[in-house]
């Protein structure tokens, strides 16, 4: 229903598709998570995406009809304008993809398509941690590294829609390969899979570590919450990756402040439950890499809508396109 309160938030992330029924103050009236984006190709996601929104549509007792529309929040390179999903993950199979249009026929409802980190952003400014801000970046530290910026009361995506990627700056051009097909982009080594890939690095080489105990026989599936609980039981080598992964975190912080210059980042994401193994050498990274004069003036903060930013952020972009 075209001016209903109502909207659908769906967050398609590299590890779950979530999709809720939002209102307009924020409110998830039922939501529905189903399995993980992470890998597969565009048809089956697209069909899991519908599979969650009915759900979820059934979960509050309501039809279709009863939305304005449906917001998705895409994890991966996108043009929010023209609908397409530019690349995610490397994966050829989303390069250019019309996401938004598939979708909009499918459903026969209004589709607005948007970066997940813009989406979590535009809930944090809305509703969360960065209301009131003039120039504010929301940055999400968690399966990935993005970032989502808000200036002067509008969501800023730039020229193609792909402005706060800042996960793929390359801090080291011989670096670790990067999910974007790169080396050394920041995220190569400061997001969680990032530490997944340093812990089986660190387990194949041998090395004597609690991850071998915690992880059992299948190293390959090490997650950057495993490595965090080695680290706080002690374990050296797993406080050594969750130091890179946060000091690379505050490089990416550090080029955000010199950039943007905002007065406000609002940090979430998962891995911000490893509090302080991240944290104490990100911040050591920013006041490094910073002018302190620049640190001062930026108010750093955590995420106050946490897992929910995505999806509230999505279904609120459907009646706000408070777009540069
Ligand atoms: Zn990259």
């Amino acid at each position: 229903m075209l001016g209903s309160d109502l909207a659908i938030g769906v967050d398609v992330g590299g590890t779950n598709i979530t999709a809720g029924v939002v209102n307009a103050q924020a409110r998830i009236l039922s939501r529905c998570t189903v399995q993980s984006h992470s890998g597969r190709p565009p048809d089956e996601v697209i069909q899991a995406v519908i599979e969650a929104i009915a759900a979820a549509l059934a979960g509050a007792d309501l039809t279709l009809g009863a939305v304005s529309g449906i917001g998705l929040g895409f994890a991966g390179h996108v043009n929010g304008a023209r609908g397409l999903v530019l690349t995610s993950s490397n994966l050829p199979a989303w390069n250019r993809h019309p996401l938004r249009d598939i979708l909009q026929e499918r459903l026969a409802a209004p589709v607005r398509l948007e970066n997940d980190a813009n989406c979590a952003c535009w809930a944090e400014y809305r509703f969360g941690a960065g209301k009131g801000s003039r120039a504010m970046c929301y940055v999400t530290f968690s399966t990935g590294f993005g970032a989502g910026i808000v200036i002067d009361g509008k969501l800023y995506t730039g020229a193609t829609g792909t402005a706060g990627e800042i996960g793929h700056t390359v801090v080291d051009p011989d670096g670790p390969l990067c999910t974007c097909g790169k080396r050394g982009c920041v995220m190569a080594y400061a997001c969680g899979m990032a530490i997944s890939r340093m812990a089986c690095e660190r387990l194949e080489s041998g090395e004597r570590t609690l991850l071998h105990d915690l992880c059992g026989s299948t190293p390959s599936h090490v997650s950057g919450e495993v490595v965090a609980e080695a680290a706080r039981q002690g374990d050296a080598v797993a406080k050594e990756i969750m130091t890179i992964a946060g000091h690379y975190f505050g490089i990416g912080l550090s080029t955000i402040v010199q950039v943007l210059n905002p007065d406000c980042i609002v940090i979430g994401g998962g891995l911000m439950q490893a509090g302080d193994l991240v944290m104490e050498p990100a911040m050591q990274a920013l006041n490094a890499n910073i002018h302190p004069v620049l640190v001062d003036s930026t108010r750093i903060v955590s995420s106050t809508l946490g897992e929910d930013a995505g999806l509230i952020g999505a279904g609120a972009l459907v009646r706000e396109a408070w777009v540069w």
